[in-house]
């Protein structure tokens, strides 16, 4: 029996009151939408058109400003990614290749960055900035081969955190891989191993900048022959879970300027938090920060780079912030009024935002397996992924991430009900609930059992790999690419047998 829903979209916020009744997705007219059938092929009429529309815009895609451009729905409430010409159906994707599943769209992050990197170039033009924009890739947000070779290819430069991701960057040095120009800069305390490779690949005649992060750093790179770079530990703090009261990273300024001439300083770098929320929180340090510039810029010429390391923020809770248009302007000014001010050169920009570029260019998809009432809670029902929230998107529950989750199918359901997620280890911590409120998401009953109810959760691209984990001896998920129209496995699915080989079985 079809319901007619009277609930209109403006009544139906992504965070409704929690007494508010059973939700209904929005309709045209009071109408449920179907498909025209023509020819035998459903073609949408102009009104069930408008009332995708609606849909769309309850789901939040198709959006620019909030980073859902890529996405749209069919008539059939499947979700579709357009890239170019091309267009990816997303529930055939995963009848085809199982769920959980993990779609990495490499035209996104290609996107993203030839953008940003478009933006710094013609900013610094218009404003007669004489000060050069580089962009390195920190590799710890996402160290797959696929992501990393499109970026560089895109003209990244690339940042590494420890001795195993220089290991990956030499081996794409010694294929020859890279434009001999390429820059890698090293953060991260340096071990024995670290150091070493930082040696190795300088006297390969790659251009490498070791980042001091420690005093006793000074001493071990004595003998370096290239640039070096030293972090700083700001004393401007800002908004963000990374940003600690006491930082455990960098030399306090003061220690700088006790040492004064510094060999081969190159740059002065600090990093003081991930998905910085506020404009007026990424501006803050760069004051701080053109402080000690502009003094140790003084006693050593060399010192010509400005990296103000990572933090540019992801939308994940689709709601809108401030445009990288206006920081990219504001950063822009500030440095060439104080660097006019003091009479030395611009100095040049390096920006390691990693999350901005990358997190957008993956989903995670589950089925809905199961669904159980939950007598009393701001959520009427728990729905059981095929995957665990703990294992595959870890920041749910180390940073409560927040996460914008989509139907995969059924998206023009008219029949919503308030939920919350739960994984499919028996932790009692794996679970979403939207920071208590709830999901809506489309109701389970009558659907066909042919046509179960799958959900995308966007914006994984960033952190979730490297911290992936398996308990409960879960398997990860499956992971595919589509790029250029075609779908490649880039990894496959765990068996039983892969995962307890790494317990020695
Ligand atoms: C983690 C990190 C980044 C990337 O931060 P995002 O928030 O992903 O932009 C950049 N630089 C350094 C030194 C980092 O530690």
């Amino acid at each position: 029996m079809e319901q007619i829903p009277r609930t209109k979209m403006k009544e139906l916020p992504a965070a409704a009151p929690p007494t508010a009744p059973e939700q209904k997705a929005p309709a045209v007219n009071g109408q449920v939408v179907k498909p025209a059938v023509i020819d035998g092929r459903n073609l949408p009429s102009e009104k069930s058109l408008s009332a995708l529309r609606k849909f769309k815009k309850f789901w939040k895609l198709g959006d620019r400003e909030l980073n859902t451009q890529y996405f749209d729905i069919t008539v059939d409430g499947d979700l579709t990614v357009i890239e170019g010409n091309y267009q990816y159906n997303v529930r055939q994707l995963v009848e085809r290749y199982g769920t959980p599943l993990e779609v990495y769209f490499p035209f996104v992050l290609e996107e993203r960055l030839k953008d940003l990197i478009d933006l710094f170039n013609f900013s610094t033009k218009f404003y007669k900035y004489r000060g050069k924009f580089t962009y390195h890739y920190p590799m710890k947000v996402n160290q797959n081969r696929e992501f990393i070779l499109p970026i560089v290819s895109e003209g990244a430069n690339l940042e590494t955190a420890s001795a195993n991701e220089l290991w990956l960057v030499k081996q794409l040095w010694e294929q020859g891989r890279f434009n001999t120009n390429i820059r890698v800069i090293c953060n991260g305390p340096k071990t024995k191993e670290y150091l070493t490779l930082i040696n190795e690949l300088r006297s390969n005649n790659l251009s490498i900048i070791p980042i001091v992060e420690e005093a006793s750093e000074f001493d071990r790179l004595k003998d370096f022959k290239g640039d070096i770079g030293v972090r700083l530990d700001l004393a401007t703090k800002v908004n963000s879970h990374w940003d600690k009261k006491i930082d455990r990273f960098g030399l306090p300024p003061q220690e700088l300027f006790k040492r004064g001439k510094i060999k081969n300083l190159k740059l002065l770098h600090y990093h003081v938090g991930s998905q910085i929320e506020h404009l007026k929180e990424i501006i803050l340090p760069v004051k701080e920060i053109m402080d000690v510039y502009v003094k140790m810029r003084k006693l050593n010429p060399s010192l010509d780079t400005l990296d103000i390391g990572g933090g540019m923020p992801i939308p994940y809770d689709r709601k809108r912030r401030y445009s990288i248009d206006g920081l990219v302007r504001k950063l822009i000014r500030y440095l060439q009024r104080t660097s006019d001010a003091a009479h030395i050169p611009h100095p040049n920009i390096i920006a390691e935002w990693g999350r901005y570029i990358v997190a957008p260019a993956q989903i995670t998809i589950y089925q809905i397996l199961s669904e159980k009432s939950i007598p009393k809670g701001n959520a009427k029902r728990w729905y059981t992924i095929d995957g665990s929230f703990m294992n595959d998107l870890l920041d749910t529950w180390a940073l409560r991430q927040q996460w914008h989750i989509v139907p995969v199918s059924h998206a023009t359901s008219p029949k919503l009900v308030r939920t919350w997620l739960a994984g499919l280890s028996c932790d009692s911590d794996d679970k979403y609930s939207s920071h208590g409120q709830y999901l809506l998401l489309p109701r389970l009953e009558n659907l066909p059992p042919d046509k179960p109810l799958f959900v995308a959760v966007l914006d994984t691209g960033a952190y979730q790999d490297a911290l992936a984990s398996h308990h409960c001896l879960l398997s990860s998920p499956a992971k595919i690419i589509a790029q250029n129209g075609e779908i490649k496995v880039i990894r496959k699915r765990e068996s039983a047998a892969d995962v307890g080989k790494f317990f020695g079985w």
